[in-house]
């Protein structure tokens, strides 16, 4: 089935298939490019153009906007990163800045554009739902803080990034006598780091929802210095304090030779796991579904392994809930 939409020029009738376009906003995350290829591979089936608007909203108002093709797309779906690109651009916050990217959709015919991003990309997205364009947003962040999903694009992928760095660092520790503080992303939600900390079995996570207690901090690491534990996995959430202060702290009144370790943003590179491209492959499909439906300025998120559609500033409004891994974590901590 195609589907065409009927564009009146000067009283003559002319029909053109259906235009979407789609970018990528804030940090990218890697599944981003699934999602792409999907959204291009279902608008071939569908008989709907997709166009790719390159450095998210900057290139939107810029005009930077190209057809894509599927057999240039197929490969990307094993890498990490974001082929549209993806750039901050906060001018869209105003108003006769979007204008202008509204008038350059206008003159592609495109009057849907899917937002591959986090919660700024959203607002970005529901600012200009209300001026007239269709908008769908898909969440793509590492962070994980996007509060109507359960999980976004390349957070799993992330996390897989940062056990498997955890695991080499707790290696070659326990050859020696050493603590570990590492520090992961996810400046307002910790889920990197608390899934990170599990998974690797960490001694302590720390995070902007557990709060930090540096005093009880430290006598939980002295009172496995007591227990003559070779190698402490220490997990901080970024931003919450100078890691590097805090480790000479600890080295001071632990006696633990202590490392600080900024994981940085490796954290947001690599080839998706199999779960974030079929997370991404799931979203896509669901965007151009709402694309090619009568339902317009949606959301998409997951829970519970079902795909959830929401309105955009419905969305924006739900309260992110307690992660259930910190019930596990008090269960094991020390
Ligand atoms: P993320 O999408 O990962 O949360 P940002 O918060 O940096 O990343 O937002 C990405 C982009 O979304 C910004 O650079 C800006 O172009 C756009 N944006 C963010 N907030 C708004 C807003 N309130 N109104 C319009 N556009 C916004």
């Amino acid at each position: 089935m195609e589907i065409y939409v009927i564009i009146i020029i000067g009283g003559a009738m002319k029909l053109n298939k259906k235009r979407v376009a789609v970018l990528t906003s804030g940090g990218d995350a890697p599944g981003m490019n699934t999602a792409i290829r999907t959204i291009v591979a279902t608008g071939e089936k569908k008989g709907v153009e997709v166009y790719g608007v390159y450095e998210g909203y900057k290139g939107l108002v810029e005009g930077n906007i190209k057809k894509l093709e599927l057999n240039e797309l197929n490969e990307k779906i094993a890498h990490g990163g974001t082929l549209l690109y993806s750039a901050r651009y906060m001018e869209f916050e105003r108003e006769e800045i979007r204008r202008s990217a509204i008038k350059n959709l206008e003159d592609l015919s495109i009057d849907t554009l899917i937002i591959i991003g986090g919660d700024g990309s959203f607002r970005g997205g529901l600012s200009l739902s209300e001026m007239g364009i269709q908008c769908i947003c898909i969440p793509g962040t590492i962070d994980n803080d996007i509060s109507s999903t359960e999980y976004s694009i390349g957070f799993d992928t992330a996390l897989n990034t940062a056990v498997q760095s955890i695991d080499k660092l707790k290696e070659t520790s326990n050859s020696h006598v050493r603590c570990n503080i590492i520090e992961l992303m996810g400046r307002f939600c910790g889920d990197l780091s608390l899934a990170s900390g599990i998974a690797s079995g960490c001694d302590l996570v720390v995070t902007l929802e557990s709060g930090l207690d540096k005093v009880k901090l430290i006598e939980d690491i002295k009172k496995l210095k007591n227990e003559n534990k070779r190698c402490v996995t220490v997990v901080v959430a970024e931003k919450l304090i100078n890691i590097h202060e805090l480790s000479e702290e600890v080295e001071r009144e632990t006696g633990y030779k202590t490392n600080p370790v900024v994981l940085g943003h490796i954290q947001r590179g690599g080839a998706p796991t199999a779960f974030d491209r079929i997370l991404a492959t799931k979203m896509g499909v669901t965007a151009m579904q709402i694309a090619t439906s009568t339902k317009f300025n949606r959301c998409i998120g997951i829970k519970n392994n079902i795909i959830k559609i929401y309105d955009i500033r419905e969305a924006l409004n739900i309260r992110k809930e307690k992660n259930i891994l910190y019930d596990i974590y008090e269960e094991l901590a020390i």
